[in-house]
């Protein structure tokens, strides 16, 4: 083992430390607190150099409550998003040569705004995206940390250049320098988390923005915004552009003032950004894809079967299955597999589908109606073909909200599916001793490359899967979801992504430009 050099990775930082909600002395005054929010109506529209801007506004409702109006949102136009080029660009120029430090502060001050923020950050995540009480929670904390992982990182690599060796009466450095203007587009899913990450990397490495929050999740997005604009991030560097995805999309990527883009979401969508930066006039530019995943754990006969259970829930069925960590492929060997079956039966009719904003709901809806209709097809599907483990029960009311049913089905190798299920359903494969290799074959074959998980008690099975598996994030003898900041730097490869991974040493990289200088001296 190689022993790293103290503050190597930021060890000056530590992560955020949220709340013990299982304490009632900590969730009753939180939960009186949400209350005053809930109660609120949010509104959101576009933010270009510092101002907001009006425009036509959707209303937005509450996922497990489809009834409920929540907010609107107003959307950016054309003539806004070229203004927001205009100013990033205009902006970008002095960031960049904004001393790392000031930059750094600022994401520190962010990060001080946003816990105090907690509970309305909280509120808003609950209301917008459907999120329990701890993914919430557990959110807003990914945020905070990422803002001081990156401040960190900037100042680590970007805080002075690399001096380089020379012949006598030269001197060489390289400097890394942001890149120009970054078009950041994120998902509903980590609506504030990976919303901010990809801010908050952009900025850290001196570049200027142009966020593009999914339509689903515009309300926290916002407000986040406000947040680290009221932290001193200048207006120019930070543009909040709210709207459709194509559109803008189509707009921004051919716009000849930008530099970069960093997207998480579909692989279809990122291979669409592939093209659409492939045939612009103009600059290569970088794209930095964090996308799908097929993600299988692969259980043998040593592994202790009550863990491996509440891990699979865990993994397969938290957020509503709505991770793209999520576990969708559990292969259990023959001789455990009948007794596993049997505690996921059971550990499944436990869970608690329902609102959200209740501490002892699970698992929530899921985002909106699409997902809800396009799941159920698929699980209607799966009925079709394969055997039924066990549907966990809806809550009484599930009608009024986008409610699906935790689901787990025994399928075949040759049955598994070909595109991301994003929801709550889990494929059951058994395996025979002697078949390791098949299954991580098959697992290869899906084309993705996220997170795999491990239960095991033999070392030599775990070391031959740690070794051989093309997967971004290994799990073993534990769950497979929420990787933390700077702990487990998260991304995959193949259909899952181009790295380099959020939350890691190397992450910030892509945001900048290496320049190499040599002077005779
Ligand atoms: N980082 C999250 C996790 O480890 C998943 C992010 C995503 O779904 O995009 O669970």
């Amino acid at each position: 083992k190689i022993a790293l050099p103290i503050n190597i990775f930021g060890n000056d930082r530590q992560n955020s430390k949220g709340l013990n909600m299982a304490d009632l002395d900590v969730l009753t005054p939180l939960q009186s607190e949400l209350e005053k929010h809930y109660a609120r109506q949010w509104q959101a529209c576009p933010i270009i150099g510092g101002e907001r801007r009006g425009g036509n506004a959707v209303n937005v409702f509450n996922p497990a409550n489809m009834s409920e109006q929540i907010g609107m949102v107003a959307s950016a136009d054309e003539a806004m998003i070229d203004e927001a080029m205009k100013v990033a660009d205009a902006a970008s120029e002095e960031w960049s040569q904004t001393p790392v430090e000031v930059r750094a502060a600022a994401l520190y001050r962010a990060a001080n705004l946003l816990e105090t923020n907690q509970a309305e950050l909280i509120a808003i995540l609950v209301r917008e995206a459907g999120k329990t009480l701890n993914d919430a929670l557990g959110e807003v904390r990914e945020a905070v940390d990422f803002c001081r992982f990156y401040a960190n990182e900037a100042r680590r690599l970007m805080g002075q250049p690399i001096q380089l060796p020379a012949v006598t009466g030269e001197d060489n450095q390289l400097i890394l320098a942001g890149r120009g203007v970054f078009f950041c587009v994120s998902p509903w899913n980590f609506p504030l988390a990976i919303f901010l990450g990809q801010i908050t990397a952009a900025i850290a490495a001196g570049n200027a923005v142009i966020a593009k929050p999914a339509g689903q999740t515009s309300l926290i997005a916002y407000r986040s915004v406000e947040l680290l604009l009221e932290a001193g991030i200048p207006g120019g560097v930070l543009n909040y552009v709210p709207g459709s995805g194509s559109k803008i999309g189509r707009q921004v990527i051919n716009d000849p003032r930008l530099d970069g883009v960093v997207f998480t979401g579909s692989t279809e969508v990122a291979q669409q950004l592939f093209r659409g930066l492939a045939n612009r006039d103009g600059a290569i530019l970088p794209l930095i894809a964090e996308t799908g995943g097929m993600n299988a754990m692969i259980v043998d006969s040593s592994a202790l079967p009550e863990q491996v259970v509440s891990d699979v829930i865990m993994s397969a069925f938290n957020s509503a299955g709505q991770r793209c960590s999520a576990l969708r492929l559990l292969f259990v060997q023959d001789d455990v597999a009948d007794h596993t079956i049997k505690l996921l039966k059971g550990a499944m009719a436990e869970q608690q589908l329902g609102n959200p904003a209740l501490i002892q709901s699970d698992i929530g809806p899921v985002i909106d109606v699409n997902a809800k209709i396009e799941l159920e097809r698929y699980i209607a599907g799966l009925r079709q073909t394969a055997k039924e483990i066990a549907t966990a029960a809806l809550p009484a009311d599930a009608s009024r909200g986008n409610f699906v049913a935790p689901v787990a089905f025994e399928i075949t190798l040759d049955q598994l599916p070909e595109r991301e299920v994003f929801g709550p359903v889990l494929h059951v494969i058994r395996w025979k001793a002697g078949e390791l290799q098949n299954i991580l074959a098959a697992i290869h074959k899906t084309g993705y490359g996220l997170t795999l998980g491990i239960h095991s008690r033999i070392d030599a099975h775990i070391d031959w899967i740690k070794k051989n598996a093309r997967i971004g994030n290994i799990y073993v003898n534990r769950n497979q979801i929420g990787a933390v900041v700077g702990t487990q730097p998260f991304g995959g490869e193949g259909l899952s992504g181009t790295g380099y991974k959020a939350g890691g040493p190397h992450y910030l990289l892509k945001f900048t430009t290496e320049r190499a200088i040599s002077v005779n001296t």
